[in-house]
Formats: structure tokens, sequence, C-alpha cells
């Protein structure tokens, strides 16, 4: 059993599922669960899921009869784990992107198609994480149709947390891939340097972030992306936490780094600029349109907070 009270962190972790790996291959188990008028089932479309609005929404985790009608054998699903503190009730990805989007707003009245950039901001904490799993296991699924050593089609196994491929002198299994990311709050005493992107929302400003490469450790892809974009160098590199983040496919692994060196030299390819900030500053500035901090859901924000109060 998963100590969730240990592991609960930023947004989009803590999915209050026990995922049964060991079930996963017992097909009479997973088929009982599928028809169990009890078991949930979270209808995924394009990347999107259905969230009920009102003065609390809610996200559409419906039983089998919502989807009576619209899904059937053919239709990708995979296991997403049992809720030990339901009564072990089974939950269900199902990827329903060949509908109609019509036909799912008419099934699920008074709900609404919404990417989860936004959900996040409206459902509570643990549904959220339940709609980032199920849109990174559905997107995988949907980008995986095709085996990468041969090109044959490949078909879901171990309830959907594998692929296989149908060409017998192939027989490659393929498994679910998270594209690591480090996001950095790189700080110097009482400043600490954030960036804007220029594809960004109006003022949005935040950490400097980039992808793993091969043959890399982390701390390593810390130093060098910092240098990249901002020209920057860095020591004293700390793991902080990490955040789930399936926009499609990554997942953000954050730090705090010591600045050795001051001068910007903003890779403009990248940045739109790069600037220090102060902390007293960032403490009490409002949002606005020449400055906003990224969004409260995201680990960017929370290693931009820890840091002005001190908490790490
Ligand atoms: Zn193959």
């Amino acid at each position: 059993m998963q100590k969730l009270s240990l592991l609960a962190g930023n947004v989009f972790s803590g999915v209050p599922l026990d995922r049964v790996d060991n079930l996963r291959t017992d097909a009479a188990w997973i088929e009982s669960r599928i028809n169990d008028a009890a078991s949930r089932f979270v209808a995924v479309w394009n990347q999107q899921s259905i969230v009920f609005g009102g003065s609390a929404p809610r996200a559409a985790l419906g039983d089998r009869i919502a989807l009576d009608g619209l899904i059937d054998g053919n239709t990708p699903l995979a296991l997403l784990g049992i809720a030990p503190e339901r009564g072990g009730i089974a939950y269900f990805a199902v990827d329903v992107s060949h509908l109609p989007q019509e036909a799912l707003t008419e099934r699920y009245a008074g709900g609404a198609l919404m990417d989860l950039r936004q959900s996040v901001q409206l459902v509570p904490a643990q549904e959220a994480a339940i709609l980032a799993y199920a849109r990174g296991l559905m997107y995988w699924h949907q980008k995986n149709g095709f085996c990468s050593t041969c090109g044959h089609p490949t078909e879901s196994r171990r309830a959907g947390h594998e692929r296989a491929c149908t060409n017998p002198d192939c027989d490659m299994t393929h498994f679910p891939r998270t594209d690591s990311a480090v996001i950095v709050l790189v700080h110097d005493g009482e400043e600490c340097l954030l960036c804007r992107q220029s594809h960004w929302p109006t003022g949005m400003h935040s950490t400097l972030a980039g992808f793993l490469e091969p043959g890399e450790s982390l701390e390593e892809c810390v130093a060098r992306e910092i240098f990249e974009e901002s020209g920057v160098c860095i020591t004293d590199v700390r793991y902080h936490s990490s955040q789930p983040w399936p926009f499609p496919a990554s997942i953000m692994v954050g730090f705090m780094a010591k600045a050795a060196s001051r001068e910007i030299n903003a890779d403009e390819k990248e940045l739109e600029y790069a600037r220090w900030y102060n902390r007293d500053w960032l403490r009490n500035v409002e949002d606005s349109d020449e400055f906003r901090m990224p969004g409260a859901y995201s680990i960017a924000h929370r290693l931009i907070s820890d840091w002005i109060e001190g908490r790490f």
C-alpha cells in the first residue's frame, strides 16, 4: 500500500489510487472491473477531460453507464488503479477522441471539455491528479500505435500499461515514456533569476527549464541549461521536488542552484529576456500585464514561493 501522505507534494502528484501492477495481467479480474457498476471511467477526448461546473466544480469520473453506446471492446482503455479509500473500486482511463465532441457534451449534461491547465484550477487536487494520469497514459497510446522498431501495428497489453508489436518476427514491447526536464530557481543572495518567453501569457515570468539529454545527469543538465539560456554559471545544485507534467509527457524535476556569476547573456532564440529579481520586490508585487507569476499549480510557482519565503 502506498503511503500517500508521505508522497503528497506538487499538484498532479498524489494520485489517490493503488496502481495494482500485480493485477494488470489478470484478464478475468480486469473484465469484471470493467463490467462492475461501481467502477469509474475517466473519458479523455484529445487530451481534454470533462468537468462539471457550478460553485464546486468536479471532474467527470462517471460509471460505465455514462459511456454506454459510446465505447466498445475496441476503444482504447487502461486501468489506472483501485481506490483503497473508496472500497477498492477500479478507475479506468478511456480514450474517446474518435467521438464527435457533441456526443460527449450531450452525454455529460452540464459538463464541458476542458484542458488540464484549466481544469486543475477548478477541481479538487486529487481529481486533477487522476486527470493528469489519464491524460498522460492516453496520449502515449495515441502516439504509439505503430512499432518504432519495425513499423507494424502495436496492441495494448497489461491493462493498458504496455504495447506489444504484432509482428511475430519483432515482438518488441513498448512501455509508457516520460520525458525528463529540469526546472531551476537560480538565486544569488537576495535576488533570483527569472525569464520570459514571448509565447507565454502576457506578463508571465518563470524559472528556467530545459530537457535532459542522453548521457547527462540531472545536475549536469541544470548547469548546461542555465548557462545556455542565460549565460549564468551556477553551483550548489540542490534537489527540491518533482511534478508530473503531462503537457504532453514530461516530469519536471525541480532544483535550487546558487549563481556563480551574474552577467546575463540570454539566448534570444529561447527567451525574450532573463533578469534578476529582488526577493522583497517579488514578495510584494501584484500580478499585472508587466509581471505575473506562473500558474499556482506549477512547480515553478512553488520554487519561487519557497525561495521568497526562505522555506528551502
Ligand atoms: Zn515491431
